[in-house]
């Protein structure tokens, strides 16, 4: 079996595309031989949308990676392999999941930087997005402030740009791995997501072009997760 190409990471905004069944499994499990389809991983949910096959219409339910191979969930048999499709996502969905990605880099640089803290975990969710780090000192008025940092970011027109480095030429850039724990994997190359004078992350999610299109985030809760590990809950506005 061939492993299908991801299109969604070389362009974050295609909403379709023609692709090839190149495996199905017990008759809902479609793996194609390209796709447009972000699966669940990252901090970054999964897509959805349909697959349409002669005016037969297959709703994408959940999209996954198992053994490197992105498989799609639909919601009914019939799809078999060999079959010509023609893919749609719900934009409105992952259009937000790319705000709220991109919010979520800006915010991360902001605090990172400012106090020295470490992301330990993020997760981006249909109406708010999770912000876990660890950091000694920690009160509300501090996270204002970077919100505050972040926002001030969101009113420019600052360009993101996604491209490919060498793990070494990668690995050299101060700062381009933010979580505490996670170490990419012994891969030749890593995708860099650099935000024009912010932030440069190896990451493999989609985000928006300008820091314009994220809009405003305000501050829903903070809570204290043990000795260091903080939790914050953020929105877009
Ligand atoms: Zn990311």
């Amino acid at each position: 079996m061939t492993t299908s190409r991801a299109l969604y990471l070389e362009d974050n905004f295609l909403r379709e595309c023609d692709a090839t069944v190149i495996s199905i499994k017990d008759g809902k499990y479609v793996v194609l031989d390209q796709t447009i389809f972000y699966p669940n991983g990252g901090g970054q949910p999964y897509d959805t949308g349909k697959l349409l096959k002669n005016g037969e219409t297959f709703n994408v339910i959940y999209v996954g990676k198992f053994s490197g191979e992105i498989s799609h969930e639909v919601d009914r048999p019939g799809l078999t392999f060999g079959d010509r499709v023609h893919c749609i996502l719900d934009w409105e969905r992952r259009y937000l999941f790319m705000r709220s990605h991109t919010a979520a880099h800006v915010f991360a640089s902001q605090l990172c930087l400012g106090t020295g803290a470490l992301v330990t975990g993020n997760q981006l969710e249909v109406d708010k997005i999770r912000f876990d780090f660890s950091l000694e000192k920690f009160d509300r008025e501090i996270l204002e402030e970077y919100i505050e940092k972040a926002n001030e970011l969101f009113k420019q027109d600052i360009p993101v740009k996604s491209y490919i480095l060498s793990r070494g030429e990668a690995l050299n850039i101060p700062g381009i791995i933010k979580m505490a724990e996670a170490f990419p994997p012994d891969i030749p190359n890593l995708r860099v997501v650099e935000i024009v004078g912010v932030d440069r992350q190896a990451d493999g999610g989609t985000h928006v072009k300008s820091l314009k299109e994220v809009g405003q985030i305000v501050l829903l809760k903070a809570e204290n997760k043990g000795k260091q590990n903080r939790r914050v809950y953020f929105k877009l506005v």
